[in-house]
């Protein structure tokens, strides 16, 4: 099944209690597309500049991850830096340079049209509604993730985009910001009069919860002795949770609860070491294991 995902690839700073980088590869879309890669092909939409090495692309190399949409502008990458709190429940971000990123108008190439299954990650909502114009079929399924900076800035593009997306992946602010509303389940009823029919609210480390019309289902954080850095935790989930779906090809509670675990196991790998280290060296063994292990940790008799 075709996955396509269209969003940023960045360079990032990232100091953790745990340590610092300077200048690593980062960005929602590899994080995304490095995660789904290990359950279906995808398609990259993104940009990159000047400074992009061959060294860098060399992440997408091997795997199931189409490039031929990452375009390759003059000047530099889009550049993040960030800093974790002590408990790592907290970010501030210290830098955003958009760079390339602030021209950036999504293009696809042919082939990538007929995608059916389609990640929009976090960027302008106006281009991500682009995104989907250029689609020639009705996808299977849409699914969209912002954040604070859009929902303040651009309501009202922001809600037209929703009005096509079938599934919101946001943590836990971002819904209550969206809806006006503290409560999850309420928040979830507001959202689904903006569109989504499926909400999935991610909640760091304390799992993520997805609610429908009909039910809610959550899982916890994968327990782990030491985290490292939560930066891309949030995409590697999405590419975990869109590359099982598009792998299963069907779209129905048992499966998205399915995906809502490869979600969670992607996210914890991602976050045991720095940047994309751990989740680039991944064995599918280990995958499935973790799944395994989530199914153990949240069963229970009567
Ligand atoms: P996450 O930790 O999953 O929320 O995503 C972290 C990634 O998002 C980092 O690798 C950043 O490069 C990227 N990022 C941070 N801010 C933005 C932004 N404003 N637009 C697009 N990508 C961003």
């Amino acid at each position: 099944m075709s996955l396509l995902v269209v969003g940023s690839v960045a360079f990032d700073a990232i100091e953790t209690p745990f340590g610092k980088a300077d200048r690593i590869l980062g960005g929602a879309a590899t994080y995304f597309s490095v995660a789904a890669s290990y359950f279906t092909h995808v398609s990259l939409v993104g940009i990159v500049g000047e400074d992009f090495t061959e060294k860098d692309a060399a992440v997408f190399k091997g795997r199931r991850i189409d490039t031929t949409g990452l375009e390759r502008a003059p000047g530099k990458t889009f550049f993040w830096a960030g800093r974790y709190s002590e408990n790592m429940n907290e970010r501030t971000t210290l830098a955003t340079e958009l760079n390339v990123f602030a021209e950036f108008k999504p293009l696809l190439p042919e082939p990538y049209r007929k995608s059916e299954y389609i990640f929009l990650a976090n960027i302008d909502p106006t281009l991500q509604r682009s995104v989907l114009h250029q689609v020639t079929r009705r996808p299977k399924v849409v699914a969209l993730d912002t954040m604070n900076y859009w929902i303040e800035r651009t309501p009202e593009e922001l809600r037209e985009t929703l009005r096509h997306t079938h599934i919101l992946m946001i943590n836990d602010a971002e819904t209550r910001q969206l809806s006006n509303e503290h409560n999850l389940l309420r928040a979830a009823r507001h959202i689904f009069k903006l569109g989504p029919k499926v909400l999935v609210i991610k909640r760091g480390e304390y799992g993520a919860m997805m609610v429908h019309s009909r039910h809610a289902f959550t899982v916890p954080a994968f327990p782990l002795e030491q985290v490292h850095d939560p930066t891309g935790a949030g995409d590697s989930f999405a590419g975990g949770f869109m590359g099982y779906l598009a792998s299963a090809g069907r779209v129905n509670e048992a499966e998205l609860r399915r995906a809502m675990v490869y979600g969670s196991v992607m996210g914890s790998y991602t976050v045991e070491k720095f940047g994309l280290d751990r989740l680039r060296s991944l064995k599918r063994s280990e995958i499935h294991q973790r799944a395994r292990h989530f199914s153990k940790l949240t069963q229970f008799t009567l």
